[in-house]
């Protein structure tokens, strides 16, 4: 029988802090609306929350506290708990593969603090579940976030069941395991160097899960400078599931929060699931 791609949502990811219309909400509600959830192929899971004592191994008792008194506790724990259940799922073999949808940022957060829109590191969080439930299992993080990932970088580092690739264009290297790609701009130079780079460092790697930091971000309607478009998001994906399939098993989780209009969520999310489960 053919594996399910799950998808983990919870309804307090819809962003109510956020100053501007980024919802992974809409995101969500699109990939209901297209009927997505309606087959066998595709099945949807309510996220966390993730406790406190499995996030105590990531952060510091004080940077907990922070969090609280910033109001974004409960998110932060519902949107960690989206990675886990993904992680869960697909190490499990219930699932093929996920989409987990976030609603704050994970991958600025640091052991005793965090900063652009960044509150606990999802990332790490679901790497140190993973160290205590399965054991021995390799990683490999692909960030394609327009900003360096260095919060999950630092957290990561000196696991060298961990790869770090970063697509920041800040020319990084931290050992064997962290690597920050020169980034590409526009959705043919990206997906072009993307498929010539990237595939060949996770076949080299051989992790048992590759987890797909998604910041969309790199829209041409965002912050960003990557001028990318809706339809580039889905074609990064096809590359990580084909890549998937070849190292290990079709284990992808991909990790996707609203920063850029909630538009955009409202196109790319179920596109992403239709690429997931083999549409
Ligand atoms: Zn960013
Ligand atoms: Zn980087």
């Amino acid at each position: 029988m053919m594996k399910r791609t799950g998808v983990f949502f919870h309804e307090i990811m819809r962003n109510e802090l956020a100053p501007m219309d980024m919802d992974i909400g809409k995101g969500f509600d699109a990939i209901k609306r297209e009927g997505l959830f309606d087959g066998h192929d595709v099945a949807l899971f309510e996220a966390g929350p993730v406790s406190e004592a499995l996030v105590l191994r990531v952060h510091s008792r004080e940077w907990l506290a922070e969090v609280k008194r910033e109001g974004y506790w409960e998110v932060a724990l519902h949107s960690a708990g989206a990675v886990v259940g993904a992680f869960d799922g697909v190490l499990s073999g219930e699932l093929h593969n996920a989409l987990a949808l976030v609603g704050i940022g994970g991958h600025h957060a640091h052991r005793d603090f965090a900063y652009g829109g960044c509150s606990i590191n999802h990332e790490a969080i679901a790497v140190a579940w993973a160290r205590a439930n399965h054991r021995g299992t390799r990683f490999a993080i692909v960030d394609t976030d327009t900003h360096h990932g260095d919060g999950t970088r630092e957290l990561l580092s000196g696991d060298e069941n961990a790869l770090h690739i970063c697509y920041c264009g800040c020319g990084r290297g931290d050992g064997r395991t962290g690597i920050c790609l020169p980034h590409a701009s526009g959705d043919d130079d990206f997906l072009r160097r993307f498929q010539a780079e990237v595939p060949p460092l996770l076949d080299d790697f051989r992790p048992d899960l590759i987890l797909w930091f998604c910041g969309l971000d790199t829209h041409r309607d965002s912050y960003g400078t990557r001028k990318l478009s809706e339809g580039c998001y889905p074609g990064l994906c096809r590359i990580l599931a084909r890549t998937a399939e070849g190292v290990c098993q079709g284990r992808l989780v991909v990790r996707v929060g609203c920063n850029a209009p909630s538009r955009v969520a409202a196109t790319v999310l179920p596109a992403m699931v239709r690429v997931l489960s083999g549409g």
